[in-house]
């Protein structure tokens, strides 16, 4: 007699995986477990998605920069050219 693996079910996964590769998480709904593994997975795609989420602000902001100095730019061409004018 082999040692019974002790099969859990993932409500992540929605499937059963042993529990030595699970972890007993306390939930609005009780006890559930969960394997680490998508425990991990959804770390690390929060991680990728708030890099995206910041690269994106920074992008952003650099763009909004950029029209705000083209912007200033014309402007003082325009005024530039006003003052040569007269
Ligand atoms: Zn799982």
């Amino acid at each position: 007699m082999g040692a019974r693996l002790m099969l859990s079910f993932c409500y992540s996964c929605r499937t059963y995986h042993p529990q030595h590769e699970m972890t007993l998480l306390e939930t609005k709904v009780g006890r559930r477990w969960r394997c680490i593994a998508s425990i991990n997975a959804s770390k690390q795609s929060r991680a990728i998605r708030d890099e995206f989420g910041k690269q994106q602000s920074a992008r952003n902001k650099e763009e909004s920069l950029k029209q705000a100095q083209i912007a200033n730019e014309k402007r003082i061409t325009k005024s530039f050219y006003h003052v040569a004018q007269i």
